[in-house]
């Protein structure tokens, strides 16, 4: 049994994912946090393509509760290890530096940047023994560039990207890679209070992604193929940002 963990699956680029591991053969493991039914909806999807897998109730932002419920799934299922992770939840609390609570500030990083810690942590130790692993973390145009109204988000990506790049050097002689791809403005939950018709005329090609255009890179970084690319961030923006 191949199983990947996708957080956050259970709605927009994280369902795609989980949609697209399952093409590939994968038992996906269906993180959510409040989207039970949402999860479901993922999961039949999963069951669709063929494969199978679970819904797997935490929050990415509680240390105690990833390890907990990791934990525990792994010692119901002996010999078996998760061979991919994708660090894909994520929120937005956005407000100008000026106004932003420590609040707003706080959770944005717990849930975006510690998460990518406690998660890829615990599961790198079987990787590392099995010597076969992929790690692979959403983050954003944001991080890279930074938005304004987002300097919470932009230094939470901005700190995975950091966070990929160096764990990327780390572990590389044991054939876990670990990359990042960089959504510019993608169609789901997250970006529907935007103005699509102001933003889409910066974008070149005139509109926002879909989730599976970025679970098409994401795929590609899960699969054999990508065996010499680690340490990477890839851009799936539209030519917004080069
Ligand atoms: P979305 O539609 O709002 O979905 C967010 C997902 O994250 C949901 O499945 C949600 O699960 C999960 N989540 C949120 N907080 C969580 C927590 N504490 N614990 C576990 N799961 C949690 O967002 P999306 O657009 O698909 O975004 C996915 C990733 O892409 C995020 O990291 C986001 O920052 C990044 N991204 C998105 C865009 C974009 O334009 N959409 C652009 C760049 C980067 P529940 O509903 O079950 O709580």
């Amino acid at each position: 049994m191949n199983v990947a963990l996708v957080t956050g699956g259970s709605r927009g680029i994280g369902r795609a994912v989980s949609v697209k591991l399952a093409e590939m053969g994968y038992y996906v493991l269906v993180n959510y946090h409040s989207s039970k039914e949402e999860a479901e909806i993922t999961l039949q999807q999963v069951k669709e393509k063929g494969s199978d897998g679970e819904i797997l109730k935490f929050d990415v932002a509680s240390q105690e509760e990833i390890e907990q419920t990791l934990g525990s799934w792994l010692e119901a299922h002996p010999g078996i290890y998760i061979r991919v992770v994708v660090n894909n939840a994520g929120i937005r609390k956005d407000a100008l530096m000026m106004w932003m609570k420590n609040e707003e500030w706080h959770d944005v990083l717990n849930t975006n940047l510690h998460s990518f810690l406690y998660v890829t942590r615990f599961l790198i130790k079987d990787m590392l023994i099995n010597k076969w692993g992929r790690i692979i973390n959403v983050v954003s145009l944001s991080g890279l560039k930074g938005l304004p109204g987002q300097a919470n988000y932009s230094a939470a990506k901005a700190g995975v990207i950091g966070a990929t790049k160096a764990l990327a050097q780390e572990i590389a002689k044991k054939n876990v890679t670990v990359n990042a791809v960089a959504p510019g403005f993608i169609k789901t939950d997250m970006t529907k209070d935007m103005d699509e018709a102001q933003l889409k005329a910066m974008i070149p090609m005139g509109r926002f992604g879909k989730p599976e255009e970025v679970a098409a890179i994401v795929g590609f970084l899960a699969s054999e193929e990508a065996s010499y690319v680690t340490g990477a961030v890839i851009n799936v923006n539209g030519g917004l940002y080069t």
